[in-house]
């Protein structure tokens, strides 16, 4: 049997998709994306898709892997200095895969693929102007614009996460830049940005907070869903953080809309699909202040978390179908 192998390596775990030669998906695999060394991240992506290839019935052939991951991606096929896997410096992927199936090798970023399973599969698929866009541990992009899917020189089209939404850059990102909206509002932001808050606020004020309680008293890192927990509740901190993050995030999907002009911008990331009412109560009223084009409609994705490894399986099984993706398909002869 032929299979078709989609990939999403996300910042905390690696998922893998096996699919037919009609992209009907028959097996899935998934295993924590823990990086040790150069090779680890290849090596658990290989054991995921072995796990399910070469065991019992659905011993086959693999035919083509699609990995859509985060970035920044390299010209070499592979991720360079990911912001969210801190010091690993250049992490190969293309090549120990092809060495590893001798298949075709696809890489792209996770946004990318998740806008293309939008544009094809969605609940819009068919718009010509159409922004994908992730809050999760990290924050990015994927964009179709006049039908067709960015790439970019490198794969990095869109890399939005990165753009600089404070002048003065309190907060350093994953990256090392100074100011971006990541260091904010992302999974792995939000904590150090309560913490600037925190800092900020009369100590009067903060007195009714347990959010502020538990962060004195915690050695414990703080993680994004906890803020988010105690905003319920009504904490003056939390919901404070939540307040700002909100302003910031409509400056950051202004600039997605005042760069791309899309029709749709679809909201993805374990932060947002968790708080999708919350965050977007906070974000929505202030986007208009900072664009004059017409609004899009702002919605969440079709595919909840599975969107970038849907749009990897589909890039897996129909690649032929998608010219912008011609130059990221790698197969040594
Ligand atoms: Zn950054």
């Amino acid at each position: 049997m032929n299979f078709y192998v989609g990939v999403d390596v996300g910042a905390s775990v690696v998922r893998a998709g096996i699919c037919d030669h009609e992209g009907k998906m028959i097996s899935r695999a998934s295993c924590p994306t823990r990086i040790r060394g150069r090779n680890s991240l290849t090596d658990t992506i290989i054991r995921a898709i072995r796990s399910q290839t070469a065991v019992g019935a659905l011993k086959g052939q693999v035919v083509r892997i699609c990995v859509a991951t985060v970035g920044p991606l390299n010209r070499r096929g592979g991720i360079i200095n990911p912001a969210n896997m801190p010091k690993m410096g250049y992490l190969p992927l293309v090549e120990p895969l092809h060495d590893s199936f001798g298949c075709e090798i696809v890489l792209v970023n996770d946004c990318v693929a998740a806008a293309l399973v939008e544009r094809e599969r969605g609940r819009w698929a068919g718009v010509q102007n159409l922004t994908y866009v992730s809050i999760g541990t990290g924050i990015g992009a994927g964009v179709v614009a006049d039908g067709r899917l960015l790439m970019g020189k490198d794969g990095n089209a869109h890399e939005v996460g990165h753009m600089v939404l404070d002048c003065e850059g309190r907060l350093k990102c994953g990256c090392g830049g100074d100011g971006h909206w990541e260091a904010y509002c992302s999974g792995s932001g939000l904590p150090a940005f309560m913490r600037s808050i925190a800092d900020d606020m009369p100590k009067g004020k903060l007195k009714g907070s347990g959010l502020y309680k538990l962060t004195m008293h915690s050695r414990r890192s703080l993680k994004a869903t906890t803020i988010f927990r105690w905003a319920e509740r009504g904490d003056v901190l939390a919901e404070e953080v939540l307040r700002r993050a909100g302003w910031l995030n409509a400056m950051g999907v202004a600039s997605v809309i005042n760069a791309y002009d899309p029709e749709v911008i679809l909201f993805g990331g374990g932060v947002v699909l968790g708080n999708w009412k919350v965050l977007s109560r906070h974000m929505v009223p202030h986007v208009g202040l900072f664009t004059r084009n017409r609004m899009p409609v702002l919605n969440l994705t079709s595919f909840m978390d599975e969107a970038p490894l849907r749009g990897a399986t589909l890039i897996a099984t129909e690649c032929e179908a998608f010219e912008e993706l011609k130059p990221w398909r790698y197969h040594r002869v």
